[in-house]
C-alpha cells in the first residue's frame, strides 16, 4: 500500500505528540505483564499443563492452575476461564443467572446495558424464551449524569429504599466501557467509588461489572477495588489475540462459585470441563494480553490524533487517558462512513480484498457497515470497525494486534476518507 505525503505527515505529527502517552501505555503493559509472569512463576506453569483432557475433564491441572492465575492477576478471590464459553454475552448470562433469584432486583447504574443483554434481562425479545424476567427477576436502570458520571445520589436512594423494604438490591450492574453508546467510559477508580458506596449502604448487594474492552488498559481491574464479579470475552483484550474463543468470570469466592454452578451444574461447578487442547492458547493469550491491549490503545490514540487533525469529532480525544480500547469518529456523512470502513478493510491482514457494504443486521433499526479482516472470526482485539448508517454517521472501532498493523489500518482509513472527500 502506498500512502500519500499528507498521510505520512499526519502520522509523523501524531507520533511526535503521542510519544509521552505511548510511554505511559508501555509502563502499564510492563506492570501487568510483570504481574502475570510472577503469577505464572509462583504457580509453576509447565508444559504438562498444556496437555489435553477429554470426557469429564477431571483433574485438568492446566485448567485449574489457569483459573488460579486468572484470579491472582485480576485481584480476585476466584475465577474461571473457559474456551467453551461462546462469547461475552454468554459469560454475562452465566454470571447474572448465577446470582439472581426469583423476586430479586438487578439495577443497571450506567444506563442501558450492552445490546445483547436486553434479551437476557428480558427488556427486549419474546416473553417465555427464558430471560431473567421470565424467572421473576426485576430490572431497573439509572442513567449516567450527562452521559458521563455515575449518579451516586440516585444509586444510594434505590439501595436504601430496598433495604428499608426488607429486600436489598441483589445486583448492581455496571458496564465499564462505553461499548456502542455515546457515553464516557468509566475508570476503575470510579467503579471503586461505586463499590464503596454500595458496600457501605447495602453490604449484601453484589457489584457486577461488564468488563468487556476494559481489561489491562489500566494497572488495576474492578476486582482490585472490590467488585464482586467481573466478566469478559477472550476475543477481546484478555485473550491477547491468541485465544481462539472463550470467556471468563472473576470475583469473590461465593459469587464465582454461584456462577460456576450455572456454567456446568449445581454440585459439579469447576471440577469438570475438558479443555481439549485449548489450555495453551488461553495461557498464551493471558501472557500476551497486556501487550496486545497496549497495541490496540496506541492504535486508538493514533486514530484520534489523525482524524482529529483532519477536523473530525473524535471520542476520546487523542490526549485523553483511556479505560477501554474503543474509539469513535463522527464522519457526518454516509459516504465517509463507508470510505472509513473500506479503508480499514483494505488495511487488514485478512480479507483485505473485500469491499464492505451497509447491510440490514438482526437487532438493528438502521443498516450497519462493518469492516473486519481478522484471523479469528469476530475478534475485536483485532482491528475492526462498524457504524450504523444514520446521523451523525459515527464509526466505532477498536483493536490492532500489533501497533504497526493498526497504524497501517488507520493510515489506510485516513487515505480512503481523504480521497473520498476530495482533499487530495
Ligand atoms: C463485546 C461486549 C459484550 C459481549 O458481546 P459478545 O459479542 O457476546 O462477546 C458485552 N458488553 C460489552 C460492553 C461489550 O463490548
Amino acid at each position: 500500500m502506498i500512502f500519500s505525503d499528507k498521510i505520512l505527515e499526519l502520522c509523523q505529527n501524531a507520533e511526535r505528540d503521542l510519544a509521552p502517552l505511548f510511554a505511559k501505555i508501555d509502563e502499564v503493559s510492563f506492570y501487568n505483564t510483570q504481574k502475570i509472569m510472577e503469577s505464572f512463576s509462583e504457580n509453576r506453569v509447565a508444559t504438562a499443563m498444556f496437555d489435553s483432557t477429554s470426557g469429564y475433564g477431571y483433574d485438568d491441572r492446566g485448567r485449574d492452575t489457569l483459573d488460579k492465575i486468572w484470579a491472582e492477576v485480576m485481584g480476585a478471590e476466584a475465577a474461571f476461564v473457559r474456551h467453551n464459553i461462546v462469547n461475552g454475552t454468554q459469560a454475562l448470562t452465566i454470571g447474572l443467572f448465577g446470582l439472581l433469584r426469583p423476586g430479586d432486583l438487578m439495577v443497571s447504574v450506567a444506563g442501558k446495558p450492552y445490546d445483547t443483554l436486553e434479551e437476557v434481562i428480558g427488556i427486549a425479545g419474546r416473553p417465555g424464551d427464558g430471560s431473567l424476567a421470565d424467572f421473576g427477576v426485576k430490572y431497573s436502570q439509572i442513567e449516567l449524569i450527562d452521559n458521563k458520571t455515575l449518579d451516586f445520589e440516585a444509586i444510594e436512594k434505590i439501595l436504601l429504599e430496598n433495604i428499608n423494604a426488607g429486600k436489598p438490591v441483589k445486583v448492581i450492574f455496571v458496564q465499564r466501557s462505553k461499548g456502542y453508546l455515546n457515553r464516557r467510559t468509566l475508570t476503575v477508580a470510579e467503579i471503586g467509588e461505586l463499590v464503596k458506596l454500595v458496600k457501605s449502604v447495602s453490604p449484601d448487594t453484589y457489584v457486577v461489572v461488564d468488563n468487556c474492552y476494559g481489561e489491562f488498559t489500566e494497572k488495576y481491574e474492578p476486582t482490585h477495588v472490590g467488585a464482586d464479579m467481573i466478566i469478559g470475552s477472550l476475543i477481546k483484550n484478555p485473550g491477547g489475540g491468541m485465544a481462539e474463543t472463550g470467556g471468563y468470570i472473576a470475583g469473590t469466592a461465593r459469587a464465582v462459585e454461584l456462577a460456576s454452578y450455572r456454567l456446568t451444574s449445581v454440585g459439579c461447578g469447576l471440577e469438570v470441563g475438558a479443555t481439549m487442547g485449548q489450555n495453551k492458547s488461553l495461557y498464551k493469550g493471558l501472557f500476551y494480553a497486556p501487550h496486545t491491549t497496549a497495541q490496540a490503545l496506541k492504535t486508538a490514540h493514533l486514530a484520534a490524533h489523525i482524524f482529529g487533525s483532519m477536523g473530525y469529532k473524535v471520542n476520546p480525544v487523542w490526549d485523553e487517558e483511556r479505560s477501554d480500547i474503543i474509539q469513535t469518529v463522527i464522519t457526518e456523512s454516509p459516504d465517509l462512513l463507508c470510505a472509513f470502513c473500506r479503508g480499514i478493510q483494505k488495511g487488514s491482514p485478512v480479507d483485505s480484498f473485500v469491499t464492505p457494504e451497509p447491510w440490514e443486521m438482526p437487532g438493528y433499526t438502521s443498516q450497519v457497515i462493518m469492516a473486519a479482516g481478522a484471523f479469528t472470526q469476530g475478534s475485536s482485539i483485532e482491528l475492526s470497525a462498524d457504524g450504523p448508517m444514520r446521523p451523525p454517521y459515527t464509526v466505532y472501532f477498536q483493536g490492532g494486534l500489533t501497533y504497526e498493523s493498526g497504524k497501517i489500518g488507520i493510515m489506510s482509513a485516513a487515505q480512503s476518507v481523504l480521497e473520498f472527500s476530495g482533499n487530495e
